[in-house]
């Protein structure tokens, strides 16, 4: 387990090779939602749905290099396998099957309303650039939620996006399409692709582009890392 930093509140827990695997027979597995609905909230429960990069164990606050320097990082948890295409390799691997603590915000247009609310406070506090951690868990879960993406992106001129998709469906084409189109501030990659460029794969042993350096200890968490914004290049990632 590598410390805790100014950057982060919790340590970082080093790939085991082996995680919380899931019975297809498990309630959470068939019913498609988390091993924890107890934290799942709507989003007039929570204080706010983008949580400070450095509440999390990989994250980080804020940004230590590259052209996004110094902006400030946040995160957005929904809720895992109810937001996610059911044919996702991860379905009974996900990483909130370890992550009991993670709150997770019930998707809809509560959180697509809350969502506005919230990019549009953080451009005004940061006009030089923010940037959004997509998702902790879950995924994109309907083409309205796309869009409401495409439309902040437009409208909200500092913000920058990070992070993966796991769908193959028409949702994941709008997601695959707005990344295409913004890569340099919406940089979602697709899960599982077998491609050098703009995807990522968990692999026990070999890579395809770089492993992620915050798990082999070559930098302390993403955002003294910068590479999923900064690169296009194929992220590994090793089984937790
Ligand atoms: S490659 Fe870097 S930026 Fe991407 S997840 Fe790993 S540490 Fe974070």
């Amino acid at each position: 387990m590598t410390a805790a930093s100014a950057l982060r509140r919790f340590p970082t827990i080093k790939p085991a090779g082996r995680g919380v695997v899931l019975s297809s027979l498990h309630p959470a597995y068939r019913s498609g939602r988390t091993m924890f609905p107890s934290r799942v909230f709507d989003p007039d429960e929570v204080e706010r749905i983008l949580k400070d990069g450095h509440q999390s164990r990989k994250i980080g606050k804020t940004v230590q290099k590259g052209r996004l320097k110094d902006a400030p990082i946040f995160t957005l948890t929904l809720e895992e396998r109810a937001t996610c295409e059911r044919s996702c390799s991860a379905w009974g691997i996900c990483y909130g099957n370890g992550m009991q603590a993670a709150e997770r915000i019930v998707a809809g247009a509560a959180l697509e309303a809350a969502l506005w609310d919230e990019l549009a406070a953080l451009q005004a506090a940061h006009p030089r650039g923010f940037l959004v951690r997509l998702h902790v868990l879950g995924d994109f879960y309907s083409l309205t939620y796309v869009a409401l993406w495409m439309r902040a992106l437009a409208a909200f001129p500092a913000l920058h996006v990070f992070g993966f998709t796991a769908r193959t469906d028409a949702i994941g084409e709008a997601v695959r399409e707005l990344a295409d189109a913004n890569w340099d501030r919406f940089a979602i990659r697709v899960s599982g692709r077998e491609d050098p460029r703009r995807a990522s794969v968990i692999r026990d042993a070999g890579a395809i582009g770089v492993v992620c350096p915050a798990q082999t200890g070559a930098t302390d968490c993403c955002a003294t890392c910068a590479l999923c914004w900064q690169s296009d290049i194929s992220i590994t990632f090793r089984r937790h």
